[in-house]
């Protein structure tokens, strides 16, 4: 009996048959999803013995979904996803032209959903250009609805534009745009609700992953109420919502101003000590140093949307670069969640049967944790693991390793499928 996936109350409610939506994509999108789809249900079988299967469904998007229906993302599609809360997804290209708009933030923006999660990882015996990757383990939550993506954004010399400076110098006294006639604008909307639920989100994951640190990124140095506000509101939800289960840098302050700097150290070894969750801030430009430097010091980052695309592919790099890097675009109220493969069509490697399939397969895994099949998400993770460190790989790992085989996208996903 296939059903599908509800909230309720209590949380997501998973049928044993449920049906979960896929979308192949586009370029190496196919050729990709079909290994995938097999591992995942072998996975599963070997893990429940056919008590448990996913009962998967097509929905068409990109350019197939155009060559089929005239649309690059069918009505039909956004419903089904709509109704099975949970799919997952390859590429999409995204279609070139004035006014049509990428695919995926369509999807992002129509379903609200609000987090973008991406773990960063390393796997033993992925090439790496830094000498510790290992030492990276982070997971990454990107605001997904806000921020300069909000799309609000006028061309130089636009009668908008020259309407929006004519406002700011009437209005507010503006004199700061340097250059008024030759300028572009653009407009960075960060509320407190958005900073809040996403913050909110890292935290609790922090909590039920046992993580020791979370880090609010953000550049409120220089934009006081915008990234500003982003740090003031994500501590404020630590303060106020989980003040038992974490220690904030601001409190550190308090105690620090009341009572001076040892009492605050003392204060932050004792919440150490009982195992809080320590809430710290970092300005953003330092903490791409810090990732490299010493990455051991952050595990769970919450930032707002342009940071959060920076941040997660400078991390991806560390540890070997977006074709193993897995994403998930979550709305954890209503339950919507789009697990992605975040690297693109790669059309000059389509239909070549080389690439890289770990991303897809990883964004599998976060797709079944999700769900609550944590067994299924292991066994497909440690699959991956032996087959990567057995050094027959694709192109991609085989021309950076020493002594490593360069093998098919087909053979290398036979070899995580016999390791299952
Ligand atoms: P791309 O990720 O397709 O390619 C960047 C580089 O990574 C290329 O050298 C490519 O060959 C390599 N690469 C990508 N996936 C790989 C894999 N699985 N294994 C090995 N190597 C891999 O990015 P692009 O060239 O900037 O974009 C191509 C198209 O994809 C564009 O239409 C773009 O809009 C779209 N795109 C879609 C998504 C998405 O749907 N999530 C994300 C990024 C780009």
């Amino acid at each position: 009996m296939h059903e599908v996936i509800k909230m309720e109350e209590a949380g997501l409610c998973v049928p044993d048959f449920p049906s979960i939506p896929f979308i192949k994509g586009d370029g190496i999108g196919p050729e990709i999803w079909e290994q995938a789809q097999r591992i995942f249900d072998q996975a599963v079988y070997l893990t429940y013995q056919g008590n448990k299967a996913v009962a998967w469904r097509e929905l068409l998007a990109g350019q197939a979904a155009f060559e089929q229906t005239g649309s690059y993302l069918p009505e039909e599609t956004l419903e089904a996803i709509k109704e099975s809360l949970v799919a997952i997804k390859g590429p999409l290209t995204t279609p070139i032209g004035e006014g049509i708009r990428s695919l995926n933030v369509t999807l992002r923006q129509t379903l609200d959903l609000y987090v973008c999660m991406r773990p960063v990882r390393y796997f033993k015996g992925v090439p790496s250009p830094v000498k510790h990757p290992e030492w990276t383990d982070m997971v990454v939550f990107r605001e997904n609805t806000e921020d300069i993506y909000a799309g609000i954004e006028f061309a130089a010399q636009s009668v908008e534009a020259q309407k929006l400076i004519t406002f700011l110098a009437e209005e507010f006294k503006i004199t700061t745009i340097r250059f008024p006639e030759t300028s572009a604008i653009g407009i960075k909307p960060i509320s407190s609700e958005g900073s809040k639920r996403l913050v909110r989100a890292a935290i609790e994951y922090a909590l039920e992953n046992k993580k020791q640190f979370l880090t609010l990124v953000h550049k409120g140095n220089i934009m006081k109420f915008t990234e500003g506000g982003f740090k003031k509101w994500g501590y404020e939800v630590a303060n106020e919502e989980f003040a038992d289960q974490t220690f904030t840098y601001t409190t550190f302050d308090t105690i620090k101003t009341q009572l001076g700097e040892e009492a605050a150290k003392q204060a932050l070894k004792k919440a150490q000590h009982e195992q809080k969750l320590i809430v710290k801030d970092c300005i953003a430009d330092i903490f791409l140093e810090e990732i490299i430097a010493r990455p051991k010091e952050h595990q769970v980052i919450a930032t707002m949307n342009l940071n959060g695309d920076y941040i997660s592919d400078a991390l991806a790099a560390q540890v070997g670069g977006v074709g193993i890097s897995p994403g998930a675009n979550i709305n954890l109220q209503t339950g919507h969640a789009i697990f992605e493969a975040t690297h693109g069509t790669a059309p000059k490697f389509a239909g070549k049967n080389k690439v890289n399939p770990c991303s897809v397969l990883l964004s599998g895994v976060l797709m079944f944790r999700y769900i609550g099949w944590h067994d299924v998400a292991d066994r497909i993770e440690h699959a991956i693991e032996h087959a990567i460190a057995s050094k027959s790989v694709t192109f991609d790992f085989a021309s950076q390793l020493e002594e490593a085989k360069e093998v098919s996208l087909s053979e290398f996903s036979q070899q995580i499928f016999e390791q299952l």
